[in-house]
């Protein structure tokens, strides 16, 4: 054996303290957000000297941490955001695990926390949302929203890599982002704040990266609008919508072609899950139909443009919450920019299609190599 393997998580010495106090379940309508979570929790301890510990499902409790945490205090923390689905044969399945935890390793990397072998921490994930099944409701729409979270344990003032970290999952049922099916969203576009920055930590899912969001959030939301959209620089590129990654159907001016449109991964954007997924199906199922599929940067005086032109079929943001989010309008520079939707319609058929094909592969109606089968 190398000298390195006894650091790695070993789902193999997983051991499984059950709670004595069962939660009740909630109605299915009283499930919000975030709000309530299962009977237990998945927890990994590491120390720089020895590696990762055995893996744990204990019952949901307090963390107690000394208040010099380096956690409280230099924001050594990341996470993940997933979900695990009920199929019509009532197995559980997870949605591109192997993404997340990608993803999840490049975040602890960046500050300076342990990373992991990813399938290890897929087994246990699955272990775990499996022991939790009853908390997913069998309606269609409903999953189990999976917390994976990393933080640095070391109890010390000092600036420096932490020596230790605690790695744990919360799992919180959920119910459809959209209980009465699609609604679209207007969006004010933000022009005096920036969510990321080239050389910055914006394609990373750290906590430090989403308490300033917040104020830009309300701002926009005291003015009617439910989200903001983020632009960067002088050229007013856009970026995201608030937690999701964003999309646009224009046709070229130039070329009468219709393109699905969404920003690179230049290092400002978060790498979504449903982001890729969105544009692997599109290039599967949109561009045999015509359609230009592209990754560039492009600027909200185009997305303007192409509204004033009538060059715009519609805009939407994604995310594993929503899966899409169909977008009315953006508020930008006092004029409201109109993104395609006759005021009766409440999505555009790309992003209808969009959540429908995504959901047939979350629920594994469409067997594909997405779906992990726990
Ligand atoms: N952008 C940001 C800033 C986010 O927080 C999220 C949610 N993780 C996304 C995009 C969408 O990512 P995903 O599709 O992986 O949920």
């Amino acid at each position: 054996a190398s000298t390195a393997q006894p650091l790695d998580i070993d789902p193999s010495k997983l051991s499984i303290q059950k709670t004595s106090s069962p939660k009740p379940l909630l109605a299915s309508k009283d499930l919000v957000f975030g709000r309530n979570f299962t009977d237990h929790m998945l927890t990994i301890e590491w120390t720089s000297t020895h590696g990762w510990s055995s893996p744990q499902i204990v019952p949901y409790q307090n963390l107690s941490l000394d208040p010099a945490t380096c956690v409280f205090h230099y924001a050594f923390e990341c996470f993940e955001g997933m979900k695990a689905y009920k199929d019509s044969k009532g197995q559980i399945r997870l949605f591109r695990p192997d993404k997340n935890m990608e993803r999840f390793n490049k975040s602890a990397a960046r500050i300076a926390l342990p990373t992991f072998n990813p399938s290890a921490m897929i087994e246990l994930i699955a272990k775990f949302a499996k022991l939790e099944s009853r908390f997913i409701p069998e309606e269609k729409g409903y999953s189990l929203y999976l917390r994976p979270t990393m933080i640095g344990t070391q109890k010390t003032l000092g600036v420096g890599p932490p020596g230790s970290a605690l790695l744990y999952v919360i799992a919180s049922p959920v119910g459809p982002y959209y209980p009465t099916g699609f609604k679209a969203v207007s969006l004010e576009a933000t022009d005096y704040a920036v969510r990321a920055w080239p050389g910055g930590v914006g394609d990373k899912k750290l906590g430090a990266n989403y308490a300033p969001c917040i104020v830009p959030q309300i701002k926009a939301m005291s003015r009617g609008f439910q989200q903001n959209l983020w632009l960067f620089g002088e050229e007013e590129y856009v970026t995201e919508v608030g937690t999701m990654n964003f999309f646009v159907a224009i046709v070229n001016r130039e070329t009468g072609q219709k393109e699905l449109l969404t920003a690179p991964l230049d290092g400002t954007i978060l790498e979504g899950v449903t982001r890729d997924s969105v544009l692997s199906l599109a290039r599967e199922r949109l561009e045999p139909e015509g359609w230009k599929i592209l990754e560039r940067k492009y600027t909200m005086k185009e997305v303007a443009e192409a509204s004033e032109e009538g060059r715009l079929i519609e805009a939407f943001g994604a995310g594993t919450a929503a899966i899409v989010s169909p977008v009315r309008a953006i508020s930008w520079k006092g004029k409201l920019v109109n993104c395609g939707l006759k005021e009766t319609e409440e999505s555009g058929e790309i992003t209808m299609k969009m959540k429908n094909w995504m959901e047939a592969r979350q629920y594994g109606d469409e067997e594909h190599e997405w779906s992990y089968v726990c």
